[in-house]
């Protein structure tokens, strides 16, 4: 029924970027379902709106009475979590597929105004042998700034020159925090925001489709109801509990003006430059996250101001609520939905 489906759903939704394909492999031959993408009005409108330019892509294999695999583009909300922008069910995970999805999101997000969206994926899964690579990996990956980076791969070279310079021959913006674009306000280096949507889905084993349309309905629902409750000016729970833990390491800072907006933060035996104009810390971590480190919590609250001011619009609750600014409309049930003279088509074998 999933023709149909597309029909009665562009009927409740219009704004609804569907497609929908099937195989006819000839006359005496049933229709088959080859693929389908859906991404709704309140989802792309939304994530164009408030969210980070990032989008996380994943793809799963779907259990239950239907074969398939289900692709999704994901982003995260001013809450640092997971906002769903599309999916699509194919018939496998190829480069054909991801093309489809690909070229279907281009669709939907062809009216956003923005043409800058970093892209998240697993595609450079994998292992690497050798006892040594995992943790100065994750230090060099981790690092906010220049300095840890090289430290964790001089230490890698030494350990492990293959693993080294394996990890030399790739782009350090693909996969180190330091180099990340600082406009993403972004410092997750990890897919795993994308592999929760799969696992929140809770997929109904008859209805796949169907059940992630309604789960995505209700998870808009719930978040905009929740945004209301909010101060229109504040930042979000998860701003605010980073800047706590920044403003409760702050403490062992020592502070030293160097005048217009200038200033050496002290931490330890490390000295950190820190530009309050430009909103920058040589330890990286304020511009790469979009949050105040400990260092600007330091300076901020010796200038008597709030360290919330300083936190980046993306974590802001204007950006949340416009995230959640539309809804996706409720829909009848087949018995329920106008004659229409589309064919049925087989499900994938
Ligand atoms: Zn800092």
């Amino acid at each position: 029924m999933l023709p149909h489906y597309v029909v009665v759903m562009k009927e409740t939704n219009p704004d609804v970027v569907a497609y929908i394909s099937w195989n006819n492999q000839g006359p005496e031959m049933p229709l088959t379902f080859k693929r389908i993408f859906i991404s709704f009005g309140a989802q792309y409108k939304g994530f164009a709106k408030g969210c980070r330019p990032l989008i996380g892509i994943d793809g799963c294999h779907l259990k239950g009475n239907f074969n398939g695999c289900l692709l999704s583009a994901i982003a995260l909300y001013a809450n640092q979590q997971i906002f769903p922008i599309a999916y699509a069910v194919v018939s496998e995970e190829s480069k054909d597929s991801w093309t489809y999805f690909f070229r279907c999101l281009r669709t939907a997000l062809a009216d956003s105004g923005r043409d800058d969206w970093t892209f998240m994926s697993d595609r450079m899964k994998r292992q690497f042998p050798g006892p040594y690579f995992e943790a100065y990996f994750w230090q060099a990956a981790n690092a906010y700034n220049e300095w840890v980076f090289t430290k964790a791969m001089d230490k890698m070279k030494g350990l492990d020159p293959a693993a080294y310079h394996y990890l030399r021959e790739i782009d350090l913006k693909l996969w180190t925090r330091f180099k990340f674009d600082p406009t993403i306000c972004c410092d997750d280096n990890t897919n795993n925001f994308t592999e929760s949507f799969n696992a929140t889905l809770g997929l109904d084993r008859v209805l796949p489709i169907m059940t992630i349309r309604r789960n995505c309905m209700v998870r808009i629902a719930t978040r905009q109801a929740t945004g209301e409750e909010w101060q229109e000016n504040d930042i979000t729970p998860y701003a605010k509990n980073e800047i706590k833990k920044a403003n409760d390491d702050s403490r062992f800072c020592q502070l030293h003006c160097s005048g217009r907006g200038e200033w050496e933060v002290v931490e330890g035996r490390t000295s950190f430059p820190l530009n309050m104009v430009q909103r920058t810390c040589m330890c990286g971590r304020w511009q790469i996250s979009g949050i105040p480190c400990k260092h600007a919590c330091r300076v901020i609250n010796n200038n008597r101001q709030s360290p919330a001011q300083f936190v980046s619009k993306y974590y802001s609750v204007a950006y949340y609520r416009a995230t959640y600014d539309l809804t996706i409309h409720p829909m009848p049930d087949p018995t329920q939905w106008p004659p229409a003279d589309i064919p049925f088509i087989a499900p994938l074998k």
